[in-house]
């Protein structure tokens, strides 16, 4: 989508609701490229046409900055031939500014993921240097335990002979035989039951019979991070939720497939 509106775009930057913009076009207010505006509906592409009010030349807003709660089955993309993508899930308002995710998650991943159209902090955010956390909560078969949390301290070879940085791996449940979850906080047995249902039914060689429900910090971000570390242990993740990037959590009240646009000091938070 690279066009919005004319009577859209006027209402968003504040210049009266949609019939009293109508009503202004039609008293010949406005202009587009050079030209008296007739059809307040018409298709405007912000970077290219030049609006006119009353004289003056208005801008429509240059950035975005969006927390989605990414769902399962779409792709971190910003166009796709046969899966939606992260993009088609914004307003047409804000999908206008050519926004991009930052960095990827998978397509079964939810949680987590910042799309803007900010090219530097995207970059600043993802680059090797920074270093900046990334915190997981995942469902994997298996009974994982201190020894999964040292080699991940220490770091672990991937199938591609890449060590990993230090990573910090929390166990926050588990379940024996199908059993209730143990665990100390109920909010992550909840998670976890949760996770469960939304995990995909698994071939016969993985063995269901111990669940963990684990959260881990990395910060880095290799392709397919997370379930290659544990393949590396030994363990499948069966289901993966980001729920923060640096100081960003996944807010509590984003079901998955919604978003919100941030804050300035969200945005001031992460440069
Ligand atoms: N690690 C993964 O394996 N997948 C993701 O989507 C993100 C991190």
């Amino acid at each position: 989508k690279v066009t919005i509106r004319l009577d859209k775009m006027l209402g968003n930057l504040g210049y009266g609701t949609r019939s009293q913009i109508k009503i202004l076009i039609k008293q010949g207010a406005v202009a587009v490229n050079g030209k008296l505006a007739k059809d307040h509906g018409m298709q405007i592409n912000p970077k290219e046409d030049e609006v006119v009010l009353d004289g003056e030349t208005i801008k429509y807003r240059d950035t975005v900055y969006v927390l989605l709660h990414k769902p399962a089955g779409v792709i971190s993309a910003t166009e796709d031939s046969r899966d939606q993508t992260v993009i088609d899930l914004l307003d047409e308002d804000l999908a206008v500014l050519s926004p991009f995710p930052v960095g990827r998650l998978d397509k079964d991943t939810e949680g987590l993921l910042i799309i803007t159209n900010d090219g530097k902090l995207s970059h600043e955010l993802l680059s090797p240097r920074k270093h900046v956390p990334k915190t997981y909560r995942a469902l994997v078969a298996g009974d994982v335990g201190t020894d999964d949390a040292e080699a991940f301290l220490k770091g672990v070879a991937l199938d591609d002979g890449y060590e990993t940085m230090p990573a910090q791996l929390l166990v926050r449940a588990k379940t024996r035989n199908d059993g209730a979850p143990e665990v100390e906080d109920e909010l992550y047995a909840t998670e976890m039951i949760d996770a469960i249902k939304l995990a995909p039914k698994q071939e016969e060689e993985i063995s269901m019979d111990v669940l963990s429900w684990i959260e881990l910090t990395i910060h880095e971000g290799k392709f397919h991070q997370v379930k290659r570390m544990f393949e590396a242990v030994g363990k499948k993740v069966l289901y993966l939720r980001r729920i923060s990037m640096g100081p960003l959590q996944l807010d509590a009240s984003l079901a998955p497939g919604e978003w919100r646009e941030l804050t300035e000091e969200e945005v001031e938070s992460l440069r």
